[in-house]
Formats: structure tokens, sequence, C-alpha cells
């Protein structure tokens, strides 16, 4: 089924596959994917979205997991290039553009998916207490304050009314036990995500953010406790299951394209509806 819309003048065809994955028609678009480690990654089921529409993708991989994401691009035909990118600093964020540029001059993107979060081990395993501030420092540069960053060094290479989102978890705001210093670096990132968003708006960039419920990846990993979180939200939320990464790619998908159009500063819950809940339903099993 072909459906038309019209937003403001535009018109956009979207294909819908009825019974099979609904996908967008985004063809002769391009995005930046920053933040794919394995084929766990949300950003690789964002990958796979994103090219089954038509996108073409630059990723910016961390030198750590070269040999992984080398294997990964032969399955993704749409990724046209690679470059390295670390975050923790201006000079190793401006190298993925820098080396971007050079082998494709003149080229801009229309969306940029930032899925880079990182807090050194110890953020985990003391009391928050205690952890140094150093620790509390990367934490808060890489999982947060390296949005700016990116948009910093990336907005000469971004289309007029480009597409940014980042992932986020609910224990920006709530209490998640074990969570720790990430939580402050998530209500940071949800921050950095409405302060751009006003800042480029006028521009007609939007910004938004998705907050992810609990999906087994390599960060996921080293979460104290995942594994139950993971059973007590499969028992507690309104679907009664946990999300996978392609229901965040698929909202992905609706804010990388214009039906999103009017949409930004957000933060869009994709969780099973977890997020809505406080008693727990298990509750009434005792
Ligand atoms: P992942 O381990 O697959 O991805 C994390 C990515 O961050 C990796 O690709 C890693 O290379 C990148 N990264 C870390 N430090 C970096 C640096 N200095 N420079 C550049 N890249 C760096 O795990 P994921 O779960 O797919 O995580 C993606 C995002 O989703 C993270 O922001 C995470 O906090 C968020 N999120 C995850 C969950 C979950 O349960 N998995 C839930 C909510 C939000």
């Amino acid at each position: 089924m072909v459906l038309t819309v019209t937003v403001k003048e535009r018109v956009w065809s979207a294909t819908f596959v009825i019974g099979g994955s609904a996908m967008l028609n985004l063809s002769g678009k391009t995005a930046f994917i920053f933040g794919v480690a394995s084929e766990d990654s949300i950003a690789w089921a964002i990958c796979k979205m994103l090219a089954e529409s038509g996108v073409t993708l630059y990723l910016g991989y961390q030198k750590r997991f070269r040999s992984r994401i080398f294997q990964l691009k032969d399955k993704l035909p749409q990724i046209a290039g690679f470059y390295p990118l670390d975050v923790a600093n201006d000079a190793t964020t401006k190298e993925f553009y820098d080396a971007f540029s050079a082998e494709n001059p003149g080229k801009k993107a229309d969306i940029m998916i930032h899925a880079i979060g990182f807090a050194p081990r110890t953020c985990f395993d003391r009391p928050i207490l205690f952890v140094e501030d150093q620790d509390i420092n990367t934490a808060m540069t890489i999982s947060a304050n390296s949005l700016q960053r990116c948009l910093k060094f990336g907005l000469p290479y971004l289309n007029p009314n480009s597409s940014t989102i980042t992932l986020t978890y609910a224990a920006s705001n709530r209490y998640v036990p074990s969570y720790g210093i990430m939580s402050m670096a998530k209500a940071a990132l949800e921050c950095w995500t409405r302060e751009l968003a006003c800042h480029l708006g006028p521009e007609g960039h939007r910004v938004n953010a998705i907050s992810s419920g609990p999906i087994r990846t390599i960060a996921a990993s080293g979460i104290p406790g995942f594994e139950n979180i993971l059973d007590h939200v499969e028992q507690n939320a309104p679907l009664r299951r946990n999300v996978n990464q392609d229901d965040v790619a698929g909202a992905t998908l609706w804010l990388a394209s214009p039906l999103s159009s009017g949409v930004t500063g957000q933060c869009i819950y994709v969780d099973a509806g977890y997020s809505i809940t406080m008693v727990p339903e298990t509750i009434m099993n005792n």
C-alpha cells in the first residue's frame, strides 16, 4: 500500500508493507550513524531499517571495534563509507568529518544517529558517593556532551531540515538501581536534546531522543542486575514484553523521516509502555 502525505506543500510517498516490516521511502537521503559495535547494537538495527528505506549510510566507529565493523559493512551495500570516531575530544571527533569530507567532497547528510554511551567500570562498581571526578567526567563527556560535539563539528555537513536522533534511558528521571552515574549522563543528554533543538530549530534542524527500554547489547552487559531488569519489565510493562532493537529502529525511522516534521526537542519512549506504570502489576501475584 502506498500512502501519500502532504507536509507543508511537500509530498512524501510512504510505502507500507502489510504483514511485513513497515517501510518509508527515504531514497536520496544520507545518514551519519554513530554507535555500531556489533550486530546487537541498536544502531545496527537502525542501519538496516534506514538502508531498507533507501538511505545511504556513513558509519563512525570506535577503533577497538574496527574488525567487527569491517565484517558488518559487507552485509549492507548501502554503507558507503566508515571512518574512525572517538567522541572523547574535539580532535578525534573532527577526524570523522575530515575523513568523510575528504572522500566525499561537497556531500552532506540529512540524518544523524547518536547511539553512544559509556561509563568507566568504577561508575557501576562503587556507591555513587565514592565515584571519582575523572570517571564521572568521562561518563558525562562520552554519553551526554558528545551530542553537542557531534553536532558542533557535523553541522557544516548537514543539509537543511536535518534530523538528529539520540538514545536515552528512563533512569534520567526515575531511580533505577545500579544505573548510577549513567542516570546523570542520560538526564544531561535529554537536556542537551532540548537545548540543541532550540538552538538549531530556527535553521530547520530537528533534534530528538528515543528513550529505549532495556535491550541486551554490549553496553547493557556492563549494568549490574540487567537480567533482573529485563525480567521485571517483561512481567510489568503494559505490553508484557521487552522491546527489541527493531522496535527502537522503527521509531527512529519515523523521527528521521518528514512524517515527524513537526517534532523536535522531544523524548519519545519506546519501552513497551513500562514508563507509564508506578506500582508493578506483579504485586497482584502476592
Ligand atoms: P552498544 O554497546 O552496541 O553501543 C554503544 C556504542 O557506543 C558502541 O558502538 C561504542 O563504540 C560507542 N562508543 C562508546 N564510547 C565511544 C566513544 N568514546 N566514541 C565513539 N563511540 C563510542 O550498546 P547499545 O545498547 O546499542 O547502546 C547505544 C545507545 O543506546 C547508548 O547510548 C545506550 O546508553 C542507549 N540505550 C541502550 C539501552 C539498552 O538497554 N541497550 C537502553 C536505553 C538506551
